[in-house]
C-alpha cells in the first residue's frame, strides 16, 4: 500500500517535470481544445501513459469486459445499456442471465418483447428493455447482425445516446471518442480543480475528456476513467495516495480535492400520490392488467390504480375508479416509490369479487394466482403494492375468506 499523498506534496514536484512543450500547447489551444489551459498541455502524454498503466494492474475484472482488440460489439452494448442508470453490482446479475438466454443479437431480435420485460424485471427505467430490443430488431433485419462501428452511425439506434454511442465506439470498436460519465466528469474536474459553475465546467471537462483520448487502446483509457472515479478518485474521500493522476491534480493541490468539481444544487423531487386496487376472488387470484405500451413503465403489468397525480386522493373519490365493484377496505401503511422525476406514494384498497367479473379491456387484464405474480412483468413498485397486501390479515388480502 503506497502511503498517502499529502495535499502540499504537488506543490513541491520540480517545476521542470511540468515544462512545456511550445508546439502541444498551441495545437491544444488552437486546434483541439481552445478552452484548455496551455500550460497543462505537456500533461496530457503523461495522464494517458499512466491511466493505463494503472489500469493494466488494477482495472476492474467485469464479465463484459475483455482484452482491447476481443470485445463483442453485442455484449459491449448490452452491458453499456444496463450501466446507463445503473450500479455495476447491480447490472452484473442481469447481464449473466441475458447473455446466457440471449447469447446473441439474433437470439435477442428472436425473443418476445414480453420475456424481454420480464427478465428486466426489477433493474427498472424499462424504456431500456423496450429499446434494446428494438435495436436487435434493426440490426438483425437491416445490419445484417453486426452493429454500427462509429459512435456516430450507432446513435441512429433506438436508446442510444452520446455517451452510450462513444462508450460502444471506444471498447467494441477501438473507436477515439471520448466516454464522459459521472465518474469522469469528477476525475476530470478535479484534475482541473474546475470550481465553475456546472455548465462552464461540463464544458472544459468535456474538451478535455477529448484530447486525452489517445489514438490507440481508446477503450481500455474510457473504461480506465471510469475504474478510476470508481474505486480511488471517489465522492466523499478520494484516495488520492493511490491515483496514479495526483501529480497533475490541480484539486490535490488545493488540499481539499472532496470538494470538485462543483456540484449542481439539488432539484426538489415532486411528489405524486395515488390509490391501487388490490383486487381478488375467493380463488385467491388477483387481477392485473398491462400498461400502455408508450410512458412510465411501458409494457409492464401493474394492480389497477387511479392516476398518479400531485394532491392526494380521497377514498371515496378513489372508489369511484375501482375496477369492479366491491367492498373496498383502506389497507393500513403506505407504499413509498422514487422514480427518476419524482416521489410516488400509493394507499391500497382492498376488495374481493364474487363470480366472474367482466374483465372490459380483454387481453390486456388477467387473473392472476397470487403464487404466480413472478411469472409476470410486475415493476419494482407493484412488486411492493403486492408485499404491502400480502403482508396484511388473509381476509383483506385475498388468501382465506374475504372480510
Ligand atoms: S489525486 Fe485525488 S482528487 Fe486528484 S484525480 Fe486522483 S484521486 Fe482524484
Amino acid at each position: 500500500m503506497r502511503a498517502q499523498r499529502k495535499p502540499g506534496d504537488a506543490k513541491r514536484e520540480s517545476p521542470q517535470t511540468h515544462a512545456i512543450a511550445p508546439n502541444v500547447a498551441a495545437s491544444v489551444a488552437a486546434n483541439v481544445a481552445p478552452n484548455v489551459a496551455p500550460n497543462m498541455a505537456p500533461s496530457v502524454v503523461r495522464i494517458r501513459r499512466r491511466l493505463l498503466a494503472w489500469y493494466d494492474v488494477h482495472g476492474r475484472a467485469l464479465p463484459w469486459r475483455t482484452p482491447a482488440g476481443h470485445a463483442d460489439p453485442y455484449r459491449v452494448w448490452l452491458s453499456e445499456v444496463m450501466l446507463q442508470q445503473t450500479t455495476v453490482a447491480a447490472t452484473i446479475p442481469y447481464y449473466g442471465a441475458f447473455v446466457a438466454r440471449w447469447p446473441t443479437v439474433r437470439d435477442l431480435a428472436d425473443a418476445d418483447l414480453d420475456a424481454v420485460l420480464h427478465a428486466w424485471q426489477g433493474l427498472g427505467y424499462y424504456a431500456r428493455a423496450h429499446n434494446l430490443h428494438a435495436t436487435a430488431r434493426i440490426v438483425v433485419r437491416d445490419l445484417g447482425g453486426r452493429f454500427p462501428d462509429t459512435a456516430e452511425s450507432l446513435r441512429s439506434l433506438p436508446g442510444i445516446g452520446e455517451y452510450t454511442a462513444a462508450a460502444v465506439a471506444a471498447i467494441a470498436f477501438s473507436r477515439p471518442e471520448a466516454v464522459v460519465d459521472s465518474n469522469v466528469v469528477r476525475v476530470l474536474g478535479r484534475l482541473l480543480a474546475a470550481d465553475e459553475a456546472p455548465t462552464a465546467a461540463g464544458a472544459r471537462i468535456r474538451a478535455w475528456a477529448k484530447l486525452l483520448v489517445p489514438n490507440r487502446r481508446a477503450g481500455d483509457h474510457a473504461q480506465a476513467m471510469m475504474d478510476l472515479g470508481a474505486t480511488v478518485c471517489v465522492p466523499r474521500a478520494p484516495r488520492c495516495g493511490d491515483c496514479p493522476l495526483a501529480r497533475d491534480c490541480g484539486a490535490l493541490r488545493t488540499g481539499r480535492p472532496e470538494s470538485f468539481p462543483r456540484r449542481p444544487p439539488k432539484a426538489v423531487r415532486p411528489r405524486r400520490q395515488g390509490v391501487v386496487f388490490w383486487t381478488f376472488r375467493g380463488d385467491g387470484r388477483v387481477l392485473l392488467r398491462k400498461r400502455p405500451l408508450t410512458g412510465l413503465l411501458a409494457g409492464l403489468m401493474e394492480f389497477p390504480s387511479t392516476d398518479w397525480r400531485d394532491r392526494p386522493w380521497k377514498i371515496a373519490e378513489a372508489r369511484a375508479r375501482a375496477p369492479a365493484k366491491a367492498t373496498w377496505r383502506r389497507l393500513g401503511g403506505t407504499v413509498r416509490h422514487t422514480f427518476t422525476h419524482f416521489d410516488l406514494e400509493l394507499a391500497v384498497l382492498s376488495g374481493r369479487v364474487d363470480g366472474d367479473m367482466e374483465l372490459g379491456c380483454g387481453s390486456q387484464w388477467t387473473w392472476c394466482a397470487v403464487e404466480r405474480l413472478g411469472d409476470h412483468a410486475l415493476p419494482t413498485v407493484m412488486r411492493k403494492v403486492a408485499r404491502h397486501a400480502l403482508g396484511h390479515k388473509p381476509g383483506a388480502a385475498g388468501r382465506g375468506q374475504a372480510s
